[in-house]
């Protein structure tokens, strides 16, 4: 066994669970190290606090007075924490989390010094914006950008640094993170909402769009992972045999979580509680090592940070605990990819989930415009919602029988689609009083009762409704959340904004009344999209037939999926919904599109390493024993020596071509990277990426991984399926 492997594989046997202490209650140390409103309270004066509060409820400016107010109060509560430094937080465009730490301490002369942070510091920080990707943003209007405090996510305390949400633009407006698009999109979607939701209750001024994300991952142990190049270059294996017993027990889901791994979580936990995020579900998942852990849902905003911080913390806290934390979607073939599903509703100021089914037939009729509203939404938007989880490691998920298919469609369950059937039948125009009776009574009416056993939930849907939620399923483990719900609230305030004014055109025309009217935009909007509804085995190959018969798309691949994200259309729902601009749309667009090609390139440089300087030595090594051993023979036996060698010729030979295979293909995947490289046009390199380079993937792991089973196991560099997988 190479020396790596063995040290990697001894050193992850002989490790014992870092022990935790003893276990604090959860709701004692929930959001201590959080400036959140109680926090805030005790700090600040009334007027400080009303003006944070206002700015959180309707995003009314903070003035410099009060900030300085506010600084002060977060830097003395900081520095009772043991705080030197604070940071602006945000998302750059790398998915990543980004920080720029700056300490309190200032000089005042004369040898003296004191700490310091003012509101200025709070509102307003600039960073260099030249070092993160801006899609071409910086030539046209420079590199400089600033970040600017968010207070709709409050400030929080992580190490010994104070850590301020911010939104990350550039001098001249435009977004240069995740998050700005997204509090845009959600400011549209609570205006539409609210709008709609004042047809059955005047007193709704707010709607909230909800989040609860589920992030799966992989725990290895760090020892392991860095014995495999590939895993710590791409977070992927780029080869490997399977392992003689993989998932296929179905053992390892919901089953005892081992004690490493448990070691790790409650530790997490307990970060995860000082720092307010509210996590509450921890579960083996499919695969061996893999697991998951969801939240109590919250604002969609704060979510998205939330879920951002939480995979930063994962890491530092698998340092401790000597794991490294795999978000990738599938780092591991022929075994259980890893996703985050993203659950996602509405709910108003009043209280009220939109999406969850009410206690009379008209909050019932509510739910039902919500409902279809959004189903709507998404068929009118299927291919900007696929292109909105759209990566390089998720195309390894999505469609390979186990995760959602590429295709987008939504379930709803057999009562639902029941109650939807019965709604397409309303008369057109006027309801007659023995209609509406009915309708209410019998169709919406019922609703409650009929989504209490909606228990059939169909795991194969990439957009699923459950209950009093939709369930984003296709979004992949290593996604910022922002982007999908950038998207997918953007499409529903679009598609509520149209509903509104067909029912008031319905309304002002026909002298139809308010429900006759929302009635009969319900009954179209089901007839329009009946397409997106399945309610079948998305994983089958059948069903890809039927979505094409369908119209549906079917993007395979990134590049292709990503090309809706500068449609025409896409362009034209953004910039109508002041969420983005062409400018951003498209700067964005060239960002995605290179960080693909470059995903491709890294993969394709350390896979022909891997397989030139780990896997083909190797073989020639084993090779050569094998031909000693075939000369010994020969020595003993002499002409009848093939008698006893055939064997070890074959495997000979098998290993000589394989070695061929695997060098051909490597020098091909070369000279196509080489002419993928002077590639101007980044989306035409990330199609050449895809197209030429990609396809050399297989072909070459296909043959290392059958030289791992030909080979000693003695002589084989690289950890193991079975030892990454099972060692515990
Ligand atoms: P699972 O999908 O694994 O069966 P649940 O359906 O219980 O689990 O919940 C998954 C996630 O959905 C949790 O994070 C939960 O907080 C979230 N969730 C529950 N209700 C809502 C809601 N109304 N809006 C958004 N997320 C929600
Ligand atoms: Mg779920």
């Amino acid at each position: 066994m190479s020396t790596l492997r063995f040290y990697a594989i001894k050193e992850s046997l002989n490790r014992a669970p870092i022990k935790i202490e003893t276990t604090v209650k959860r709701s004692e140390i929930f959001a201590q190290n959080v400036f959140n409103a109680t926090a805030m309270l005790q700090s600040l004066t009334k007027d400080a606090y009303a003006s944070v509060v206002n700015a959180i409820e309707n995003g009314s400016k903070i003035d410099r007075s009060i900030a300085d107010q506010i600084a002060s109060a977060m830097k003395d509560w900081a520095l009772s924490k043991g705080v030197t430094h604070y940071t602006h937080w945000f998302q750059p465009l790398t998915g990543a989390t980004a920080e720029k730490h700056d300490a309190f301490f200032e000089t005042i002369g004369d040898g003296q010094a004191i700490e310091a942070f003012g509101g200025d510091q709070l509102v307003q920080q600039e960073p260099d914006a030249s070092s993160f990707p801006n899609g071409g943003l910086r030539n046209t209007f420079e590199a400089r950008g600033y970040t600017a405090w968010d207070p709709t996510s409050p400030a929080f305390v992580y190490g010994t640094t104070l850590c301020i949400p911010t939104v990350f633009v550039a001098y001249t407006g435009e977004a240069l993170d995740n998050k700005t698009p997204l509090l845009r999109a959600l400011q549209a979607v609570d205006a539409a909402a609210v709008a709609v939701a004042k047809y059955f209750d005047k007193n709704v001024k707010k709607v909230n769009a909800s989040l609860g994300w589920e992030q799966e991952y992989f725990l290895i142990d760090k020892a392991l992972v860095a014995s495999r190049p590939d895993i710590m270059l791409t977070g992927r294996t780029l080869l490997g045999h399977p392992p003689s017993k993989g998932q296929q027990l179905d053992d390892h889901y919901f089953g005892s979580i081992p004690n490493r791994a448990m070691a790790y979580m409650r530790d997490l936990e307990t970060e995860c509680m000082l720092l307010g995020i509210p996590v509450k579900t921890r579960h083996n998942e499919v695969a061996p090592n893999q697991f998951e852990l969801a939240p109590i849902y919250e604002e969609t905003n704060l979510a998205v940070d939330h879920n951002s911080l939480l995979m930063d913390v994962m890491d530092k806290v698998a340092e401790r605990h000597h794991f490294k934390v795999l978000f990738h979607e599938k780092p591991f073939a022929g075994v259980n990819g890893s996703g985050k599903h993203n659950n996602w509703s509405l709910s108003t100021d009043t209280g009220i989930n939109l999406l969850g089914p009410g206690k009379t037939p008209m909050s019932n009729l509510q739910f039902l415009t919500f409902f279809v509203s959004t189903i709507k939404a998404v068929h009118d938007n299927e291919e900007l919602l696929r292109a909105s989880i759209a990566s390089a490691s998720n195309d390894h998920r999505l469609g390979a029988n186990e995760a959602p298919p590429a295709v987008i469609s939504v379930f709803i369950g057999e009562q639902l689609s029941k109650v939807l059937n019965e709604l397409e039948s309303v008369t057109k125009g006027k309801l007659s009083p023995k209609e509406k009776t009915d309708l209410k009574l019998n169709v919406v009416g019922k609703i409650p009762e009929i989504l209490l056993d909606n228990t059939d939930r169909n795991r194969t849907s990439p957009f699923a409704f459950t209950g009093n939620k939709f369930e984003f399923r296709a979004v992949g483990s290593t996604a910022n959340c922002a982007n999908p719900m950038t998207v997918l609230n953007s499409i529903v305030a679009k598609q509520l904004i149209e509903f509104k004014a067909d029912v008031d055109a319905l309304i002002d025309s026909k002298e139809m009344k308010k429900d006759d009217a929302i009635f009969n935009v319900i009954r179209e909007y089901i007839k329009q999209f009946k397409a997106i509804l399945f309610e079948g085995n998305g994983y089958g190959e059948a069903w890809q037939k039927e979505a094409k018969k369908r119209g549906l798309s079917n993007a395979k691949t990134t590049p292709e999926a990503l090309k809706a994200n500068v449609s025409e259309k896409t362009i034209a729902l953004f910039e109508s919904l002041d969420v983005m601009t062409k400018v951003e749309i498209k700067a964005r667009y060239e960002i995605q599109v290179e960080a693909y090609a470059m995903h491709v390139q890294i993969e394709s440089r350390t896979l022909g390493d891997i397989a030139r300087n780990h896997v083909i030595p190797t073989a020639v090594k084993y090779q050569n024993i094998l031909i000693e051993n075939v000369k010994g023979i020969k020595a003993i036996y002499g002409k009848e020596f093939k008698k006893f060698a055939q064997e070890q010729l074959e495997l000979i030979e098998d290993i000589s071509k394989r070695i061929g295979a695997i060098n051909s293909n490597v020098t091909k995947m070369i000279n196509e990277r080489k002419k993928a490289n002077v590639i101007n046009n980044s989306e035409q390199k990330a199609a050449y990426y895809c197209d030429k380079v990609k396809p050399f993937f297989e072909e070459i792991r296909y043959h290392c991984d059958k030289l791992e089973l030909m080979i000693d196991d003695e002589l084989w560099p690289l950890t193991k399926y079975r030892e990454l997988l099972f060692t515990r």
